[in-house]
């Protein structure tokens, strides 16, 4: 077991452990959000064939002159195809998405003509950027879409366009939230004395949808050895990874970090950042599993910071286009903040656009229990170990998407 590692290190060692991944094939209907497992490679050209962007006249280009009258061969529609041959003179009315006939290059639109009973006049310019030729979007055989990706809705549109009806997907891993604490009561109920409403395991489950995978809420565990024993040999048979808060640091209750001591296996304990100090993770019964803390902000921050990355590696999503929580953006500091000795700095900003520049300001409570830090804000500072930073300084920090 390694104590007090850096970020960086954390995440290399969970790395090390990865949550199974298998796949399954989903109808394009069930496949938003899902990540793709793999390449996909276009059945068709795109466009199929040449054809006009705009309803208009198809033409030849040196017919066309201001008050040209062309002789009407007849309509292209989109859907019906039956192969004129346009001749010089002549024009064939086309719709948009209807193929080119043979012989024309070029389109006029609908606007910038006289329909007549067999002419029509040409009353603007005939353009050869109103054809939409076979294959200039994509090429039947090119692999269009990469393994990792999250599928959007362009996606899944692209998906169907190249002729796809189902989809090889990642499948969601199955992640079982436990929460712990004789204090946690189930929000709606009558609190009593020293009680509060539980609240992680609610907002880690969303965390876990947002990246592709699939909660499953426990009810809450008191601090009973036997208790948190049932609960993770439970969560071990019946889903691929564990995450449990609350109960990981130093106090006679944290029974998570206890009961993995003597009967689990941890990997690392304590995380150089702040908040999020004393996450765990290892394993029980080969089944990997994170300990976050129960302070609010700091599971919050702990699963951005540490169990994103790991998920995401787990499923090989793909860095660019697959599933994140946050971006990296430079942000000009309006207040002084003060960082933490040894530790990377996570302290909750706001960021707005100021005349195109990104400025930060601190708003809230820093305090580490107090959530609403994280949604009056809108990213996390990235302050290095050691480091105070003054207003008007230049810093590192996380946007919340
Ligand atoms: P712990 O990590 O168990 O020592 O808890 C640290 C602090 O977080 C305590 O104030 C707990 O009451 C609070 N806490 C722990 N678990 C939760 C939870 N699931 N929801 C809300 N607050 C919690
Ligand atoms: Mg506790």
């Amino acid at each position: 077991m390694e104590i007090g590692v850096s970020v960086e290190t954390a995440i290399k060692i969970a790395c090390k452990n990865p949550i199974k991944k298998t796949t399954e094939s989903v109808h394009l209907e069930d496949a938003a959000n899902r990540i793709l497992a793999i390449d996909l490679i276009s059945k068709v050209d795109n466009p199929r064939f040449d054809n006009s962007s705009m309803d208009g006249w198809a033409v030849k280009f040196d017919d066309c002159k201001h008050g040209s009258k062309l002789r009407i061969i007849g309509t292209n529609q989109a859907g019906k195809t039956d192969n004129k041959l346009l001749k010089k003179g002549e024009a064939c009315k086309i719709m948009t998405g209807a193929s080119m006939p043979d012989g024309a290059d070029s389109i006029v639109i609908i606007e910038d003509s006289i329909e007549g009973d067999q002419f029509v006049t040409i009353k603007g310019p005939a353009r050869r950027e109103y054809i939409r030729k076979k294959g200039e979007d994509i090429k039947k055989g090119e692999t269009i879409i990469f393994a990792g990706t999250m599928m959007t809705p362009p996606a899944i549109s692209l998906s169907a366009t190249m002729g796809y009806s189902k989809l090889k997907v990642v499948s969601m891993p199955k992640i079982a939230i436990i929460s712990n604490g004789d204090e946690l009561i189930q929000p709606g109920l009558q609190l009593l004395e020293g009680q509060i409403y539980e609240s992680n395991s609610f907002g880690i489950a969303s965390l876990i949808q947002k990246i592709g995978g699939e909660p499953v809420r426990f009810d809450v565990v008191q601090d009973s050895i036997e208790g948190l024993r049932d609960a993770l040999n439970l969560a071990a048979s019946s889903c691929d990874a564990i995450i449990t808060s609350g109960g990981v640091s130093m106090g006679d209750y944290d029974l998570v970090r206890k009961i993995m001591e003597s009967e689990g296996e941890i990997k690392f304990w304590k995380v150089l950042m702040r908040p999020g100090g004393p996450p765990l993770f290892g394993k029980w019964k080969n089944t990997p599993i994170f300990g976050l803390p129960g302070n609010p902000v700091s599971s919050h921050v702990v699963f951005t910071m540490l169990v994103e990355p790991w998920i995401a590696y787990s499923l090989q999503t793909h860095a660019d286009y697959g599933p994140k929580l946050v971006d990296k953006v430079s942000v000009i500091l309006q207040n002084p903040l003060r960082g933490a000795p040894g530790k990377i700095c996570l302290r909750r900003i706001r960021i707005s656009n100021q005349d195109g520049k990104l400025i930060a300001n601190v708003i809230t409570h820093q305090g580490s229990g107090n959530i609403h830090s994280m949604v009056a804000n809108n990213a996390l500072t990235l302050l290095p170990p050691d480091t105070n930073a003054k207003e008007g300084d230049q810093i590192e920090a996380l946007w919340f998407r």
